[in-house]
Formats: C-alpha cells, structure tokens, sequence
C-alpha cells in the first residue's frame, strides 16, 4: 500500500514536469506579440466619504464632489440629492 502512494506521488509529479516541458515548448514555439500598448492615463479621484481612490469615469457626481458609490453620495449629501 505504501508502495501504492510513492508511486502515485512519483507519478503526479512526472505528469506536473511533463506539463512544464510542454508548455515551455510552446512558449518557445510561438512568437511573442508585441506587448501590447500602455493603458491610457486614467484620472483618479477619491470618494468624498472614504476617501477610495477611483477613476474618474466610475465616479459617482455629487453636488459636493465625486464618490465611490451612490450609497456614499446620498451619505454626505442626503437621499435626495
Ligand atoms: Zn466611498
């Protein structure tokens, strides 16, 4: 029985290298794509209440400012706002 597990365990890890060398190959095998450009610079702005720094396209406006949610803009500025 105790054979059983080294044997499974010796296997496991055989299939695991195995796994590696494949994948390695195919690394090398296929040409890398150019990297791809770098992100546009996204303005970031902090929530008015706890102070979670967002961009600003998933800002929530507020009358006193942005927020990082509606829950935090009706906390500062009323439901009503
Ligand atoms: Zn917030």
């Amino acid at each position: 029985m105790k054979y059983l597990l080294v044997l499974a365990v010796v296997g496991v890890a055989f299939w695991i290298w195995r796994n590696n060398r494949r994948a390695e190959a195919a690394d090398r095998a296929v040409q890398r794509p150019p990297s791809p450009p770098p992100a546009k610079p996204v303005t970031m702005v902090a929530c008015r209440v706890c102070g979670t720094h967002l961009p600003q396209n998933e800002a929530v406006p507020g009358n006193q400012g942005v927020y990082c949610s509606a829950e935090h803009r009706q906390r500062l500025e009323g439901p009503s706002a």
